[in-house]
């Protein structure tokens, strides 16, 4: 019997500590149980990796305390799939451990009675089952289904606009895996705009169907995650769901493969969910299906070259007819007319019509810039380099990226003389020309500052049931199906088309596709006004014509010049300092590793200061290091990132490492 354990802390190390096996636990102490054990003088749960009969020499070893599996929490191919994800993301593998673990599971609570873990969602709408897929649903589920009972590891893509049927075949492809007696994990973006997701499983499979909901905390969701493994299951949940410990995993489905959520920022280890679930369906020999809308450049050209397969549902479900786009040149505009001509007379139609119309503005506050017209001064953050955006409702001043507000001054602080004007666009300018337009009609205004209460969000969107128009970010772009919605304003496309940033296009492309799409959902043809400085643009071109593979093929040329990913592969290292001068030490210093290190044909570029430079008193700088093999990369950066660590001063600076990242600016 092996006597010692080397078990895995929650925490951010990279090495795992021995504990001893006292003979009343011998034999349930397994790899993948979870165990407790003493942690200087507190009791913390953790994962066992390994038995072994020696003890490393020169330790006093403490006993393991407390066994808490029968069987195993994670199978072989689920410890291995951590494993990657420490590897692969350069994260020290207790990280990956805090990031699938929840609270609830890191530490102790009392175990009750199996309850169904969280009450079914109430379900707007109809939850009827199509009796019939169509011709496209059908073949799409039936490859899916191959894999399925092959039980081999096959990933798909599969493509198709809002009302094409995808969550159809999702939910037949669940129920396929289900009667094979095994599981699958549902993620979603957010699970707060997955309600009707949520509703259509749950309709279907009842308590089979386990949400992990972020609203869950403690040891709920420490219940839930033990729901998950007490049979074959269906878990749905947002990308930390990619860890769920089930039973027997049959299935991956990632639903808007594209969206940036599934990323997760900050906190190493910095994983793509989506790229998780590759890979876990590849160690546990099961298919994985990525639906979109909108594929991200990286899943589109993976079908492209055949590794992956392609599923296409080209047409909507009930045969609604995609809405007209209308480009609107705003060259000549004023930058503080929100509304053209164009625009403002298809609204006034609109609402007189008893319709509903949305518009669009991804950049919430007033105006983005105060200035003064007389010596040009511009309020800027006093805690980062950025300026601050004008909120008039509340009467101030805010930093994006900090959230320090000051009031809103009366006169130029610089020359105490000219007038302050209010340039540029926000949601909140927005909502004022449309009431000066139309000033009987019933606004709803949906972005952060509107939102504060977790409430409001439900509350805003009932209102606008028996409202006129709803303005917004980002926020309204989703999800939203409202049946006397004819008309969707997208107010400057070109406010996330000039972003700084290789996906900036890309980018664009998908929230125009998804902000039309609220546009006419119920037979009747909707109407899209898009206004933009550049009307020609290849992908706004792309976007009106709902052409998804117009926006690819121009996209992917201008990627493939530039190495940039999907066509070259990056890491991204960000330092964050104190002062200016150890952040740029730093990036010296690591630059330096990097070089000795440098991969054949790799590049480096930087360092340069990120955008804004500085945050909250933080001085940042990155790298970026790009080449064809990601292998490559990633040892180079791990041999350079033990030899920046040996740097004494290293500690005093907060470094990213950020493989495949989303974020190249901040
Ligand atoms: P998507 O996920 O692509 O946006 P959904 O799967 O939600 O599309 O389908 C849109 C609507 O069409 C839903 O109300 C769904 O119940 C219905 N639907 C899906 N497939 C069929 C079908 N084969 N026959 C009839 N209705 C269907
Ligand atoms: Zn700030």
């Amino acid at each position: 019997m092996p006597r010692y354990a080397s078990v895995l802390l929650p925490q951010a190390i990279d090495h795992e500590l021995t504990y001893g096996i006292p003979d009343a636990l011998a034999g349930t102490v397994r790899p993948g149980v979870r165990v407790e054990v003493p942690v200087r003088g507190s009791r913390v749960i953790a994962l066992v990796t390994a038995l072994s009969d020696r003890a490393p020499e020169g330790m006093s070893i403490k006993p393991v305390t407390r066994v808490l599996d029968e069987a195993p929490y994670y199978d072989e191919a689920a410890m291995r799939f951590l494993h990657w994800v420490g590897e692969y993301y350069l994260a020290p593998r207790g990280a990956v451990l805090r990031t699938a673990w929840p609270e609830a599971a890191r530490h102790i609570y009392k175990r009750e009675r199996a309850a169904p873990a969280v009450l079914p969602e109430p379900a707007p709408g109809s939850l009827e089952v199509p009796r019939t897929l169509n011709p496209a649903q059908d073949a799409a589920l039936r490859a899916i289904a191959t894999a399925v009972a092959t039980r081999r590891f096959e990933s798909f893509l599969l493509h198709g606009i809002t009302g094409s049927g995808k969550t159809e075949v999702y939910l037949r492809a669940a129920g396929l895996v289900l009667e094979a007696g095994r599981s699958t994990i549902v993620l979603v973006p957010e699970i707060s705009l997955a309600i009707q997701i949520v509703a259509w499983f749950r309709a279907r499979f009842g308590i089979k169907v386990v949400v992990l909901h972020s609203r869950l905390t403690g040891a709920d969701r420490g219940k839930a995650l033990d729901e998950a493994r007490r049979g074959p299951r269906i878990v749905v949940g947002a990308r930390s769901a990619v860890f769920a410990p089930v039973t027997a995993l049959g299935l991956i489905v990632v639903d808007e493969e594209h969206e940036p959520a599934y990323k997760q920022e900050e906190t190493a280890p910095l994983y793509h969910a989506r790229d998780c679930a590759l890979e876990r369906a590849k160690l546990a020999s099961c298919p994985v299906v990525l639906g979109s809308a909108t594929p991200s450049l990286e899943v589109a050209a993976q079908a492209k070259a055949g590794r992956m397969t392609l599923l296409e549902l080209p047409e909507r479900v009930d045969g609604t007819p995609l809405p007209r786009v209308e480009l609107v040149s705003m060259k000549g505009v004023a930058s503080t007319q929100a509304l053209s001509a164009p625009l403002a007379r298809a609204l006034e139609e609109t609402v007189a019509r008893g319709e509903q119309a949305l518009l669009f503005l991804n950049r919430r506050g007033f105006a983005p810039v105060l200035l003064c017209t007389s010596c040009g001064h511009v309020p800027r953050c006093a805690r980062c380099s950025t300026n601050l955006v004008l909120h008039a409702a509340e009467g101030r001043l805010l930093c994006h990226w900090c959230n320090t507000a000051v009031a809103v001054p009366r006169q130029c602080p610089t020359c105490a003389g000219g007038a302050l004007r209010a340039v540029g666009l926000g949601t909140e300018r927005v909502e004022s020309a449309v009431r000066d337009l139309i000033p009987e009609a019933r606004l709803v205004r949906m972005d952060q500052d509107t939102t504060r209460r977790r409430e409001a969000h439900g509350e805003l969107l009932e209102l606008f049931a028996s409202s006129d128009i709803l303005i917004g970010t980002q926020m309204i772009a989703k999800g939203l199906d409202f049946p006397r919605l004819t008309l969707v304003g997208v107010i400057l496309a070109d406010a996330s088309l000039d972003m700084p940033d290789f996906r900036a296009a890309e980018r664009t492309f998908q929230l125009l596709t998804q902000v039309a799409g609220r546009a006419g959902r119920r037979a009747v043809q909707g109407r899209v006004i898009i206004q933009t400085y550049s009307p020609d643009h290849p992908v706004i071109r792309a976007a009106a014509d709902h052409d998804y593979w117009e926006m690819y093929g121009a996209e992917s040329a201008l990627r493939k010049a530039l190495h940039y990913p999907p066509y070259g592969r990056i890491i991204r290292f960000r330092l964050a300092a104190g002062t200016l001068s150890l952040a740029g030490e730093a990036a010296k210093r690591l630059t330096e590793c990097l070089c000795r290190h440098l991969p054949p044909k790799a590049v480096l570029l930087g360092p340069a200061p990120c955008t804004p430079a500085v945050v909250a008193k933080r001085h940042r700088q990155h790298l970026v290091l790009r080449g064809q093999n990601m292998a490559a990369l990633r040892e180079a950066a791990h041999a350079a990132l033990a030899e920046f660590a040996r740097w004494p001063v290293s500690s005093k600076v907060r470094l990213h490492v950020d493989p495949d990242p989303l974020n190249v600016m901040s």
